[in-house]
């Protein structure tokens, strides 16, 4: 390997500047040279790519979103628009790949590198913290704070007015940033993608928190919840339950943003690193990880394949405890 490019992929995660200047930075320690290229496999098509060197990275670990640029690309899912990638690295005399993205780009990475036999190792980034072969994704940690900071400031104003607030937080497939951050805000209820709450249960659970003169509910939707977004299921328990003032909190894009954690930045760092040395090593079509404190590696294939349950089971239950 000479020459090593990197590419942030799909969507944005804080920390993952963290970890491109990691991978920079191990790369050329090791005497390899570095083709930064922007906006994932958009750019490889387009041949937006430049050299990197040590200052191409300075000041960015304490920045959120991706120096690189990120995009969703079509074209890269047909043979025709991986041809043109391939001709492009070449070309660029890139001749490995570290790719930071979610599910979609370790798919992407995996079937070019069978094709064109170039190998790639990926970092997962992604808020949702829904990736197989790791326990925690680059990200997770900042929006997890994010979120409650917020819930935080929610809490402030619904305890003022007795108020209860359905916040929306991110999660289509994954309840983890709705349970983790609904723990640590002491939240009244949490819904998730992977439980099915049934309306009335959950009126049923708001009725015996107000019974207990409870100043003020918050009850968090992960996006992915079945009942719907956070307006539908307010609008369902408005319909049986007007105890108190009813506000809606939907908190978007603003839990992708931010500068990354201390944990996110380490975390990062470390998975940056460990992907140049898997690469130098001879490791290929993996992902890094971490399980409880080791950095590991665990092949595409495998981590493409199965489906782990992220969801921490006795959290779950101690959620409902916490909300007596
Ligand atoms: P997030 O978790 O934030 O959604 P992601 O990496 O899963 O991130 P996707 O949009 O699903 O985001 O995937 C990123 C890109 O990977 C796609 O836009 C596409 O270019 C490429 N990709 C995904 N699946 C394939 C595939 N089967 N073949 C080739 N390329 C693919």
């Amino acid at each position: 390997i000479n020459r090593i490019g990197i590419f942030t992929s799909g969507g944005d995660a804080p920390g993952m500047n963290a970890a491109i200047r990691a991978a920079v930075r191990t790369a050329l320690y090791n005497g390899k040279k570095v083709t930064g290229i922007y906006h994932g496999y958009q750019g490889m098509i387009e041949n937006t790519m430049f050299e990197m060197n040590s200052r191409s990275v300075s000041s960015i670990i304490q920045k959120g979103g991706t120096i690189l640029k990120t995009a969703r690309c079509m074209e890269f899912r047909t043979p025709e628009g991986r041809k043109t990638a391939y001709e492009n690295l070449v070309n660029a005399g890139v001749d490995a790949l570290v790719a930071i993205g979610g599910d979609g780009t370790f798919t992407g990475a995996e079937v070019f590198s069978k094709e064109y036999d170039i190998p790639v190792m990926c970092i997962p980034g992604t808020i949702d913290n829904d990736l197989n072969g790791t326990d925690l994704t680059i990200g997770y940690d900042t929006a997890n704070n994010t979120v409650i900071d917020a819930i935080d400031k929610i809490r402030d104003t619904a305890a003022s007015h007795n108020r209860l607030f359905f916040i929306e937080v991110m999660g289509r497939d994954s309840g983890c940033i709705a349970l983790n951050a609904g723990v640590a805000g002491g939240a009244e209820a949490i819904l998730l993608p992977e439980k099915e709450t049934a309306i009335d249960e959950l009126i049923d659970m708001l009725e015996h928190a107000a019974d207990r003169n409870k100043s003020s509910m918050i009850v968090i939707v992960a996006e992915g919840d079945k009942n719907g977004g956070a307006k539908d299921v307010a609008r369902r328990v408005n319909e049986k339950f007007d105890y108190y003032d009813t506000k809606v909190s939907i908190l978007g894009h603003l839990q992708r943003g931010g500068a990354p954690s201390s944990a996110d930045r380490v975390l990062a760092t470390r998975m940056g690193y460990a992907a140049v040395n898997e690469l130098l090593k001879g490791n290929t079509r993996a992902t890094i990880g971490i399980r409880g404190s080791e950095i590991v590696t665990t092949p595409l294939e495998e981590a493409l394949s199965k489906k782990e349950l992220k969801l921490n089971e006795d959290l779950v239950e101690i959620a409902k405890i916490m909300a007596l």
